[in-house]
């Protein structure tokens, strides 16, 4: 994640604290400051804060470490104002190995209050006389309290949120896995509305907390979707083969032409063979401006995206989608072709249709008379 500081490494995963997790620290600060409060009780808050996030890291360990032991490895763990994330290499398929990842965060929680309730019971804190301001005010009740809401809160059935992934596990030991998503999805995004609504009220923080729900929600149902659609496909499979290429030193003016007439959004450049990289269309009048179109073809490449092999999982090449819109498949530096996000679709698209065809009954054969 972008903007945050890398702070240790525990168990072989990353820590890393987002940078507005800091400005949280300022305004609690300056919060507790500035309701007449002394330097000391802003210290005292801030110090709370941190103990806080200190369980939310301990919580977010407590999936990494179920997942390591289903050999899911852990890419790095980020504090956030809003909570903490542990991005997994991948998520389990098994519903039962996804029910345990979900459920290992708030149980370290409940652990965590456990202690606390036995530290405040042993330390005989519930046998003075009860007052209001002492529960509000004492330290260690705060942290049991908000250990217990945190627990509450983390197993709202809002997916992607811990509940939710351990609604949809249950879904998918009955329906299909896409399917168990998609309606544990939308159950998330209504959650995220109704947080949403409660937020405007009440709590800024929760409309923040909601717009991340509905985001992620939306975005992870639709990469399961996508990464079904693509199972069994390699590269090979989506792989545009009609189109033009230009040599490295045909001049611009007649790429240009190509161009027109192909409708070609991205011409291939190579030389003896090998692929150099991508003309984007779009640019092409500019850099025939600045280099007039007698210029070679090679002046004018500014795209060269990682080339990829045909015998690629579909689902592999799809990811680095997110940061190029085309890419160049070559057999031993060869260009034979290249696929786009609209290729992929397509194929996912026929696909989709060959299934939904087979899967209608055979029409009834009529016998000659
Ligand atoms: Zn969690």
């Amino acid at each position: 994640m972008k903007w945050s500081w890398h702070i240790g490494r525990i168990f072989g995963i990353d820590l890393k604290i987002h940078l507005t997790f800091f400005f949280l620290l300022v305004y609690i600060g300056f919060l507790a400051f500035s309701n007449g409060g002394t330097a000391a009780s802003a210290a005292l808050d801030i110090l709370f804060i941190i103990v806080l996030f200190l369980f939310v890291v301990m919580h977010e360990f407590g999936h990494a470490l179920m997942a390591k032991r289903f050999n899911i490895p852990t890419k790095d763990i980020t504090l956030l104002p809003i909570g903490g994330v542990a991005r997994l290499e991948s998520m389990p398929e098994d519903p039962k190995e996804e029910l345990l990842i979900a459920i290992a965060g708030p149980l370290v929680n409940v652990v965590i209050a456990g202690v606390l309730f036995f530290g405040l019971l042993v330390s005989g804190f519930f046998f003075q006389p009860l007052s209001v301001d002492l529960l509000l005010g004492n330290f260690w009740v705060r942290l049991l309290s908000v250990n217990l809401t945190l627990v509450a809160f983390n197993l709202i059935p809002a997916f992607p949120m811990d509940g939710g992934r351990v609604l949809r596990s249950l879904l998918a030991t009955r329906i299909p896995h896409v399917k168990a998503t998609r309606i544990a999805a939308n159950i998330g995004k209504g959650f995220a509305l109704l947080l949403g609504i409660a937020g405007f009220f009440f709590n800024p923080w929760l409309v923040l907390t909601a717009f991340f729900i509905w985001s992620g929600a939306g975005a992870e149902a639709q990469s399961v979707e996508i990464k079904a659609g693509l199972k069994g496909l390699s590269v090979r499979d989506a792989l545009v083969t009609q189109y033009t290429q230009v040599d490295a030193n045909q001049p611009l003016g007649s790429v240009f032409q190509l161009a027109m007439q192909s409708g070609q959004r991205y011409i291939p450049v190579v030389s003896n063979g090998n692929f150099l990289g991508f003309i984007q269309a779009s640019s092409l009048l500019r850099t025939i401006e600045r280099y007039g179109d007698r210029a070679p073809a090679y002046s004018g490449i500014n795209l060269e995206p990682e080339k990829i092999s045909p015998d690629l999982p579909l689902v592999d090449a799809f990811v680095k989608f997110s940061t190029v819109r085309v890419l160049p498949v070559t057999v031993d530096r060869e260009l034979i072709g290249f696929i786009t996000p609209e290729s992929v679709q397509q194929r996912m698209w026929l696909n989709q249709q060959v299934k939904k065809h087979n899967q209608q009954p055979p029409e009834e054969t009529v016998k000659p008379v």
